[in-house]
């Protein structure tokens, strides 16, 4: 029996791991030259340097996300950022911090009403907190990449009940000190090679031919591949890809992120950890070595808007901020359209479990976890499909 895994994002290799692990024989196809799907890195010409195509962060509590990096011997490349939270004002460049102690009433308060019927907005529930605008409102567009008018509470209240609320430690933010693919898809990789995983990037899949309610054969541009009795197939795909093999799927909208990262010339910026942003275009701001990088969530309205203008407005925020005086030596702005679902509630009631029929199973973070679309909810779901498939074969 073979396990065909397509799409080689973080859920796809999760989902693969969690089945070699059990001695299942792994075939895993990728349609892009690269694998990491919305979690990868490259080494940018322009900027001389690896970048991300987004800032990511995790939390302490994540602990589907800091298993898989154990279990593929990454867990050095998170450093936890400091427990403060630092707030800037992009208007005058004013910073405060806000220490975890602070939030703590807030905190006991927002999770009771949190616990809402399932059309419940964060907004809805938020009102009249001490740092409703602050810190909850900012969290919940990070975590959620959801305005708080629209966000599901009930997807809210599921990140600070496995984070915050849990202790400081859970709280904690955690940066990848390495770019991305380098953290959490390359290691991945070789441990799936070494485990004789079959590996084939480059090599997206074409079609999904069904027969009686099975999956009959999988149609790639070289050739097409007949499933024995006993196969399996896992689709990783995004939800927007999903459908156009399963037209049964709800069409689930997604949310836009976009990211300007810059080079800077001076070497000494400041602060390591991210910094939450007011009154400025972006929304949060990072550091890793030289390069400075500002991130807008829920962006769609933005995509539209030329990259030099982005750069230029999101530049201006960080030169306030950080005190950067020149300009930065180079600069890109990146563009995921399909960054994560949108978070409302009806798209949440939407999102669809893995088993799928008798020989076919879903993964991604947009599949029905329980958490918004992160890295923590894609291996999650790898997990989830991976153990379906091995109760179903038993
Ligand atoms: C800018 C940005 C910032 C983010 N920030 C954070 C963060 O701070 N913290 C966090 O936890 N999460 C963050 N996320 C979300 C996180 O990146 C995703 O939740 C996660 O990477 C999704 O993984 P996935 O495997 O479910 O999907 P994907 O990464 O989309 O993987 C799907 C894979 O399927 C492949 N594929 C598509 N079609 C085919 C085909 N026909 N045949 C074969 N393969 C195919 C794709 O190429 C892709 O590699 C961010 C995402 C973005 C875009």
């Amino acid at each position: 029996m073979t396990v065909i895994v397509i799409g080689a994002g973080v859920a796809g290799l999760a989902c693969a791991l969690a089945l070699a692990d059990h001695e299942q024989d792994v075939e895993l196809h990728e349609a892009a030259p690269q694998a990491g799907g919305r979690c990868r890195s490259w080494r940018d010409a322009r900027q001389g340097v690896a970048l991300d195509n987004g800032s990511h962060v995790l939390v302490g509590g994540n602990r589907h996300a800091l298993a898989y990096l154990k279990r593929i011997e990454a867990r050095d490349g998170l450093r936890p950022a400091p427990f403060t939270l630092t707030l800037a004002d992009a208007a005058d460049g004013g910073r405060r911090s806000v220490p975890p102690y602070q939030l703590l009433p807030d905190l006991a308060r927002s999770l009771g009403r949190l616990r809402a019927p399932g059309r419940a907005t964060v907004a809805d529930r938020l009102v009249g907190l001490e740092h409703q605008h602050d810190v909850w409102q900012p969290l919940c567009l990070a975590a959620l990449n959801t305005p708080p008018a629209q966000a599901s509470a009930r997807l809210f209240r599921a990140v600070l009940a496995r984070s915050l609320w849990q202790g400081p430690w859970a709280g904690r933010l955690l940066l990848p000190q390495r770019p991305l693919s380098d953290v959490f898809v390359t290691p991945a990789l070789s441990t799936l090679r070494g485990l004789g995983a079959q590996i084939r990037l480059g090599h997206p899949l074409r079609q999904v031919i069904f027969r009686q309610n099975r999956v009959d054969s999988l149609r790639f541009d070289d050739y097409q591949r007949h499933l024995s009795r006993h196969d399996r197939v896992v689709l990783a795909l995004p939800w927007h890809r999903a459908t156009d093999f399963l037209p049964h799927l709800p069409t689930l909208p997604g949310r836009a992120i976009i990211n300007g990262h810059f080079l800077c010339r001076d070497a000494e910026g400041g602060d390591q950890g991210p910094i939450a942003v007011q009154n400025g275009l972006a929304h949060w701001l990072f550091r890793r070595g030289n390069v400075l990088s500002a991130t807008l969530s829920a962006a769609d309205s933005l995509l539209a808007w030329p990259s030099e203008l982005l750069a230029r407005l999101l530049w201006r925020d960080i030169a306030r901020i950080t005190g950067q005086s020149r300009p930065p030596a180079a600069w890109r702005i990146i563009k995921e359209r399909q960054a994560t679902l949108r978070h409302d509630p009806t798209t949440d009631a939407l999102r669809p479990a893995s088993r799928q029929g008798r020989n076919l199973y879903l993964a991604g973070d947009w599949t029905a976890t329980g958490l918004p679309c992160t890295l923590e909810s894609a291996i999650l779901s790898g997990k989830i499909a991976a153990k379906q498939l091995i109760d179903d074969l038993f």
